[in-house]
């Protein structure tokens, strides 16, 4: 069966995939819809010509752009361990992953890291590869800007964008921040029982006759706000890692919502508070170090459930098949 599934399905899968014309061959704007040749496009510096739409570029061609005579050397990514969960939707994690090295080239990942000379000047770039299964930014991205940050010089305002400015926060800002997230918090407790049935009971929710959109709506809506006044203090990589990261972990474990809460909130604080301490212990850039931390105690905590740590029935079976 082994043979069959690892060897023999992949080859007739990539047979039946295979594509007559190249992806890139035609390229459709996504501001007027029109088609467009991709040589015409290349040529014109990804500007549509009908609307003067400005498409996306990758960030190969993005560092050539951007550094003196388009000449830079590309900064040797840390290798990481790809699938510490063994995530699995329609096709395996480490599947895409090949996959996405293999449409972008070799040690793609979703940042590229370069240095050279941008109008004489020394600079270290980190680029993200948005088209690399969509963006998907992880433990392999902030070890990406860590390698960044240890290049000399590193490139302060990307680095800003992606790891926010995390230790420069002032009291006004602390003061700030503590409110909105307290309306937050409350906003979800008062309504935590609508959002949790709709969510983990959808049939119940049905049933009641609720608008389960609406519901949905206002839970995305309130995420969204929790973004928008994170991201420009921590920035991208660690809001995103804190949404997910701490979540991941506790469903590893048990499906019980207290328990949940306890262990993402837990899991959350050790991994901030072990960045924080190592950052500060090694004068490394905060930001980038609590991802990894991130990363690290998912790891820990994946190795403890294959151990067979918090075998609970039930969670077996779900954690193998997420949906
Ligand atoms: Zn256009």
């Amino acid at each position: 069966m082994s043979w069959l599934t690892n060897v023999v399905l992949p080859k007739i899968r990539a047979v039946v995939a295979r594509k007559a014309v190249p992806d890139n061959l035609w390229h459709k704007c996504p501001g007027c819809e029109q088609m467009l040749f991709y040589r015409e496009l290349e040529a014109n510096l990804h500007v549509c010509r009908n609307c003067g739409h400005h498409l996306r570029i990758g960030a190969e061609r993005r560092l050539k752009l951007l550094f003196d005579d388009g000449a830079f050397t590309r900064i040797e990514l840390p290798r990481t361990p790809v699938d510490p969960l063994r995530f699995r939707d329609s096709k395996r994690y480490t599947d895409r992953l090949k996959e996405g090295q293999a449409a972008l080239g070799p040690r793609s990942d979703a940042v590229a890291v370069a240095h050279g000379y941008i109008g004489g000047v020394p600079a270290v770039v980190a680029a993200f590869e948005f088209s690399f299964m969509g963006g998907s930014m992880g433990i392999a991205a902030g070890e990406a800007i860590l390698a960044a940050a240890k290049e000399p010089r590193g490139a302060e305002a990307i680095r800003d964008v992606l790891q926010g400015s995390i230790i420069w926060v002032t009291w006004p800002t602390i003061a700030k921040k503590t409110v909105a997230y307290a309306a937050l918090g409350l906003f979800h407790y008062l309504l935590r029982h609508r959002f949790l049935t709709v969510s983990f009971r959808p049939e119940v929710a049905e049933r009641e006759g609720w608008k389960i959109k609406w519901w949905d709506f206002w839970f995305y809506i309130s995420f969204g706000v929790a973004v928008t006044i994170s991201v420009p203090l921590a920035g991208v990589l660690m809001v995103f890692t804190m949404l997910v990261v701490p979540a991941t972990i506790a469903f590893l474990f048990t499906r019980d919502i207290r328990t949940l809460v306890l262990i993402s909130w837990g899991s959350g604080a050790l991994a901030s508070l072990l960045g924080l301490w190592v950052s500060y212990v090694a004068d490394l850039p905060t930001g980038p170090l609590i991802v990894c931390m991130y990363g690290l105690l998912l790891i820990v905590a994946g190795g403890l459930r294959k151990l067979g740590v918090g075998n609970v029935a039930g969670v077996t079976a779900a954690a193998s098949t997420p949906h």
